[in-house]
């Protein structure tokens, strides 16, 4: 039974108090178990103040980005060494902001992925295709390549820190849901996918959680979660609020 997961990307959103506040509201709000794991994702800076206050909860805090290696010169970023220093143990990889505005491949996703779990993160891979890839009848294309690159030589054993979310790119931050139709085809196909690439795939493609993320609201996600391929949303806007982020977790 692969549990639920409810994850806020707050991306380069929300000033520090209005981050706190958040923090603070689930804190106070949301009940000591939930049946769905909550993650948080902050901008770097807020990490500290974030995780401080959400520290004896069961809600996870994770940086939405990492370098690929252990200390040194690399001007402008953050060693997994230096999240783990703070308490940071998970991190999102290949946000599709990522690719399309900062170069990030699927071949630099990879190096992230196999560098992060290698130091015992827990990772969200985001993959997805773009509105003309979709048009052009890419999609499942795009999201097989994605998956092949970007997974490349990662150990089945390591599968269970790894989580991946689909995000269609025309449905992040537009409004534009996929249908739950559309969504659960994706996400049995990426299912599908790693269960014929990795030795013991089946098994670990069983347990993997598949997150849907794209527009995600309160009034939308029963019914992506009602498939059952779909383990869960990757949300940026409506995280970004307290009051439809717990709407979004209960
Ligand atoms: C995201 O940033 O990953 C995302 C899905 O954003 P939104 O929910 O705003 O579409």
């Amino acid at each position: 039974m692969r549990r639920k997961i409810i994850a806020g990307n707050w991306k380069m959103n929300l000033t520090l108090s209005e981050a706190n506040a958040i923090a603070s509201g689930l804190k106070e709000k949301l009940p000591s178990k939930t049946d769905a794991e909550v993650m948080v994702f902050p901008s770097f800076i807020h990490l500290p103040s974030v995780s401080s206050i959400l520290g004896e909860t069961n809600i996870v805090v994770g940086s939405q980005n990492a370098y690929p290696a252990a200390l040194t010169a690399m001007t402008g970023e953050i060693a997994p060494a230096q999240l783990r220093e703070i308490g940071i143990t998970t991190s999102l990889v290949g946000h599709s902001e990522r690719r399309q505005f900062l170069g990030e491949t699927n071949e630099i996703c990879n190096e992230k992925i196999k560098f992060l779990l290698g130091q015992g993160f827990r990772v969200v891979y985001c993959i997805g295709e773009t509105l003309a890839e979709r048009e052009s009848g890419n999609t499942f294309s795009v999201l097989s390549t994605q998956i092949k690159q970007g997974l490349k030589g990662i150990e089945s054993a390591l599968f269970s820190k790894l989580i991946v979310a689909y995000e269609p790119v025309w449905a992040i931050g537009t409004g534009k849901v996929a249908t739950p139709e559309q969504a659960e085809e994706a996400h049995a196909f990426i299912r599908n996918e790693i269960a014929g690439l990795f030795v013991g795939g089946k098994e670990v493609s069983e347990s993997l959680q598949i997150l849907y993320g794209g527009s995600v609201k309160p009034d939308n996600i029963a019914s992506l979660l009602s498939k059952p391929n779909i383990d869960g949303g990757l949300v940026g806007g409506a995280s970004q609020k307290l009051d439809s982020f717990l709407a979004l977790i209960k």
